[in-house]
């Protein structure tokens, strides 16, 4: 896909339009569902941007939901974290945040409701012998012995639960639909478990709590949320949220629209397995940067503005494909290539005395800090007799086409003059410590004399460099699909080299840079100054967000 024709308008805006064109006008109500038992990862971004997007677009509202039915896994931490991520990336949903558990007591009156009708009934199967009478893709259901229970039983059973006096696992609340159904989501689905457990929302009010299917859905109807856009995986649960439509006195009939879940290579986005990642140790938190978190990314260096191109690049289908993760490195890539600081920085010191500046030298050199951004202001560079150059920039017998620095070779320092290598000084092992070098004074922006100096190279002030802690990051995983194989563990398919921490020196202007400040740093990538950490001995850190070079750019001019 082309990032020309990306925006073209997906199949949800079409159908949408087609429909309130049909209706002769209206408006439209969206909503994000989180379950708070997690941070948001990059498909959430996605489902983020269609939902918000489509409320937008249409001059209508986006609500955020917590699905919060499942409290021993959820937390207040990560509701704090799902509004923060979702206000960084720019969007503010309609009123307050709300929560399906403020509907727990609609919920029950339906669930009685039901029972009332004789279409729910109280089971005291086990959750084993349950499944059995279940039966399979093949084989129909069987009904459960207590599937015949009066209206008076059941809701006094129902009742009881509630207040707490059964144990756990001692009875359930079912549907009475159809136990011989071709889709099992209407065999005769649970409504309510028994759970003796508080609810970070709801205190110690409930014994039992509602299904996710029997909350979902009729939490979108009491928002009169016209449009639930959701996942594929939810498509065979659609017929099962229209039974609920069909058979309570709901206020509203949302319509389900299913879209393609976004699925990058050498990710995954589960958040069960992210989990694992977190409480394994394997990454040090749900914001490590080297996670497909919204929170990971935005640590990493990624601008609200490059995901929302990513998701914009790769648009919204009905059947799942999966992103080229160099695709997400395009969309960061091309944005901070417009807006990040430019600076220079030091990975790997060496150092260079230039003879013949005296000792003491010190010379302001003020260059732009973006080369076509005037708005973005000059940084000043000094330059003195001792500077650190990378030690990859140095080969003492370099091949042909080495256009760096090697023994009675020249280069351009950047931003300064041309230098010429007159001597170098080895350690016992032959590795270059120090190289001596004399500059040519008639060469600050403009060639020298006679000859041609091909190659530039990076440098930072001896005196002035500021030390900087670099951390270069790797895809997490080695395998493009770590958990495409159901029979091998994931993390199997981990990356030992992720992260490399590297002590550096950066130029004088990196010594204000303010958390989150983004920067190209010349000739080597784009970095962002973490929000949280200091490195070794009070260092600044800075974060790798990605490399120079594009390699899904350059495939697209191929191809
Ligand atoms: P996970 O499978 O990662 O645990 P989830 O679906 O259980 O995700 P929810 O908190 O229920 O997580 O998700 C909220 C919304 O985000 C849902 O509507 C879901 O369909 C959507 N969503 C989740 N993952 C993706 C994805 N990869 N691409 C697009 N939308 C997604
Ligand atoms: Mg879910």
């Amino acid at each position: 896909m082309s990032v020309e024709n990306s925006s073209a308008p997906n199949f949800l805006y079409n159908q949408i339009r087609e429909e309130l064109e049909q209706a002769g006008g209206g408006t439209i109500v969206t909503r994000f569902p989180p379950e708070p038992n997690g941070f948001l990862h990059i498909g959430h971004a996605k489902s983020i941007w269609v939902n918000f997007g489509l409320a937008e677009h249409f001059g209508g509202k986006c609500n955020l939901r917590f699905d919060d039915t499942n409290p021993e896994k959820e937390d207040q931490r990560f509701i704090d974290a799902i509004k923060e991520d979702i206000t960084w990336l720019g969007y503010q949903w309609n009123g307050e945040e709300r929560y399906a558990s403020s509907y727990f007591e609609q919920l029950y009156a339906w669930a009685q409701y039901l029972v009332r009708e004789g279409k729910a009934y109280v089971d005291d199967l086990d959750a084993e012998t349950m499944r059995e009478y279940r039966g399979t893709l093949t084989e129909p259901g069987r009904n459960s012995p207590y599937r015949d229970r009066s209206v008076e039983e059941n809701l006094d059973l129902l009742e009881r639960m509630r207040v707490g006096e059964f144990p756990e696992g001692a009875k359930v609340l079912r549907a009475k639909i159809n136990m011989a159904s071709p889709n099992i989501n209407l065999r005769d689905p649970v409504l309510y478990r028994i759970r003796h457990a508080d609810h970070h929302q709801a205190g110690d009010a409930w014994k039992i709590y509602p299904a996710y299917d029997f909350a979902h859905g009729q939490s979108d109807a009491i928002e009169g949320i016209t449009h639930s856009i959701c996942t594929l995986e939810f498509e065979d649960h659609r017929p099962l949220y229209n039974w609920f439509l069909d058979n309570l006195p709901v206020p509203a009939r949302p319509r389900q629209i299913e879209f393609a879940r976004m699925n990058i290579n050498y990710t995954v986005t589960s958040k069960r397995k992210l989990k694992l990642l977190v409480d394994s140790g394997v990454v040090n938190g749900w914001d490590d940067p080297r996670m497909p978190t919204v929170a990971g990314l935005r640590r990493r260096g990624y601008t609200p503005a490059s995901l929302r191109k990513l998701c914009e690049m790769t648009g919204v289908a009905r059947s799942s494909g999966v992103v080229d993760i160099h695709m997400m490195y395009h969309a960061i890539r091309s944005d901070l290539e417009e807006n990040a600081l430019r600076a220079m920085c030091v990975m790997k010191p060496l150092k260079v005395v230039l003879t013949n500046l005296p000792e003491g030298h010190e010379e302001i050199i003020e260059v732009s800090s973006h080369p076509a951004r005037d708005d973005m202001g000059t940084r000043k560079l000094p330059l003195t007799r001792e500077i650190w150059i990378d030690q990859d920039d140095f080969m003492i017998d370099p091949p042909k086409k080495f256009f760096r620095l090697a023994p009675e070779k020249e280069v351009r320092l950047r931003n300064a003059y041309v230098i010429r290598c007159d001597e170098v000084i080895t350690d016992d092992a032959g590795n270059p410590v120090e190289l001596r070098c004399s500059v040519d004074l008639d060469t600050l922006g403009k060639m020298p004399e006679g000859r041609k100096v091909k190659g530039v190279i990076h440098w930072v002030s001896a005196d002035h460099g500021v030390p900087v802690e670099v951390r270069n990051y790797d895809n997490l995983f080695l395998d493009e699909a770590p958990d495409r194989d159901k029979e091998k563990d994931f993390l199997e398919h981990l990356n030992p080299e992720s992260l490399e921490v590297v002590q550096g020196v950066g130029e004088p202007s990196l010594a204000d840079a303010a958390p989150e400040t983004r920067f190209q740093f010349e000739r080597i990538g784009y970095f962002c100054a973490d929000r949280w950490d200091h490195g070794k001995d009070g260092k600044l850190v800075f974060n790798r967000t990605v490399s120079l070079k594009d390699g899904w750019a350059k495939a697209q001019k191929k191809g």
